[in-house]
């Protein structure tokens, strides 16, 4: 498979278990964090100290410094795709 053709089937794998956990109307950090991990789009990083990249990651903005933090890290596609808050 393509990396091309990978993204894409992360991304609809991703998108799948949105919509349908949507429909349930249950859906948290957790999930999303989940559900991202499996289809590849996010790599979690265990860290002592919040990694503070905005850009990549926003586990400072939920958690204590001193504590272990699972730092959720955008695959290469999304970082290719911007923030979700868009271009800076
Ligand atoms: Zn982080």
């Amino acid at each position: 498979m393509t990396d091309e053709r990978a993204e894409r089937a992360a991304l609809i794998q991703f998108a799948t278990k949105i919509i349908e956990a949507g429909r349930d109307g249950d859906v948290g950090v957790e999930d999303v964090h989940e559900w991202a991990t499996e289809a590849g789009l996010l790599i979690p990083e265990q860290r002592v100290v919040p990694c503070d990249d905005g850009e990549a990651c926003v586990c400072a903005e939920y958690t204590d410094e001193g504590d272990t933090v699972t730092c959720y890290r955008l695959c290469a596609a999304l970082l290719r795709a911007g923030t979700p808050e868009g271009e800076t």
